[in-house]
This record gives C-alpha cells, sequence and structure tokens, in this order.
C-alpha cells in the first residue's frame, strides 16, 4: 500500500537515480523482519505519474490499523542535522560535553529532528549505534525516517503551526497526523546505499 510520495522539487535534498525525480514509498502492511512492515521503493518521474488512483488497492489484511496512514500533506521544511553523538570523535564529544554543561543545551535533542523526515542523522534510543553497511561493503545512508511522532514531549521540534490553541480535538493528536506507529512509537529508518540505487535497501526499527 502506498505510504509517501514525494517530489524532488519539494525535498532539495532528495537524491534521486538518473532521471528521475520522484519516490514512491510503499510497503506490505504485515510484520516482515524485526517486528515492521516490508517497504517498497519506487523511483519514477513524476511527468508520468498523472492519473490519481481514486480508489487504492486495499490489502486484504493488515497486521494493525498503525500501519494505514491517514492523508496528509507534507510541508517540508530544511534543517541541519548533526551525527549522534556517540558516533563523533571523542574529542568532539569530550567539547560538546563542556558546551552542554556551559549553555545548559541538550545536543542529543538539538542535534537530530523528530518527525518524518528525508535525509540527515539516524537518533539511536533502542540500541547502541552500529554501522548499516551495504552488501557492497559501503556505509549506507538515510534515505527516510517514518516516525510515530512528529515531536515529543520536549517540544524542541514542535513546528509553530502545531502550537496548541486549547480547541484542537484531544484525538487525533498534533503530533501524529499520519497516525502511522511503529513498535511503541518507535521509527523506522529507511537506508540506501550510496555507490548505488539498484543495492537493496535496509530498514531497522528504533
Ligand atoms: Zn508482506
Ligand atoms: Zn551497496
Amino acid at each position: 500500500m502506498a505510504v509517501a510520495q514525494l517530489f524532488a522539487r519539494d525535498v532539495p535534498d532528495l537524491a534521486c537515480p538518473e532521471g528521475t525525480d520522484l519516490l514512491q514509498v510503499l510497503w506490505c502492511p504485515i510484520d516482515h523482519e524485526a517486528g515492521s512492515p516490508r517497504v517498497f521503493l519506487r523511483w519514477r518521474r513524476s511527468a508520468d505519474v498523472v492519473d490519481v488512483l481514486a480508489d487504492q488497492p486495499e490489502p486484504p489484511l493488515m497486521e494493525s490499523n498503525y500501519y494505514l496512514p491517514e492523508p496528509c500533506l507534507l510541508h517540508p521544511e530544511q534543517v541541519v542535522e548533526y551525527q549522534y553523538a556517540d558516533l563523533l570523535p571523542e574529542r568532539l564529544r569530550e567539547r560538546i560535553e563542556e558546551w552542554e554543561e556551559a549553555t545548559e543545551h541538550d545536543y542529543q535533542d538539538l542535534s537530530i529532528a523528530e518527525g518524518w523526515k528525508a535525509g540527515g542523522w539516524a537518533s539511536w534510543h533502542l540500541t547502541d549505534p552500529y554501522p548499516m553497511m551495504c552488501e557492497c561493503g559501503q556505509d549506507m545512508r538515510l534515505l527516510l525516517t517514518v516516525a510515530s511522532n512528529e515531536w515529543s514531549a520536549g517540544y524542541t521540534w514542535r513546528p509553530i503551526e502545531d502550537e496548541p490553541t486549547g480547541t484542537e480535538p484531544s484525538y487525533p493528536r498534533t503530533r501524529e497526523p499520519t497516525m502511522i506507529t511503529i513498535g511503541r512509537g518507535y521509527s523506522l529508518w529507511i537506508f540506501i546505499c550510496p555507490r548505488s540505487f539498484e543495492h537493496p535497501h535496509q530498514t531497522i526499527m528504533q
């Protein structure tokens, strides 16, 4: 089933294979490896994608309604992220710790954005970070994060459009526009190989 559609013109950092400018993300809404849906990536030319399927083919079976996306429009915003602290050189980590003490800022919270995103860095929550390696030996890069929440209780990444007005419904919550939940509110990361779009992508839940 269709999950996301990203146009290169809306997402400047989306590096597409030559001759394509559109990424379609689909998944099989049944738990596969590591308790998450199986993801399929389709790179296409937007000029070829004209007729909208009014009635999407419905899967006969779903793991749960958490894998059924609520139709949403994207309002992409570009932010600069910084590598997960544990993966930085030790000297730099020490300087960050000093900076955190001096400024009372939280590097972990500020360096990596929450919510759905294309590109950027992965913020490891469930396990210690480990290298995502393609079968060809190349370090993979994060293509897309499918997040359960757009922002969390710390509010650091809450867009100004989502500031509470007091009149929004308590359900669905503004931080969950897609109504997708991965695991117990985790994220599904989709990694691809920078060497070739032909190499299989990998997913991991964190
Ligand atoms: Zn399947
Ligand atoms: Zn590869």
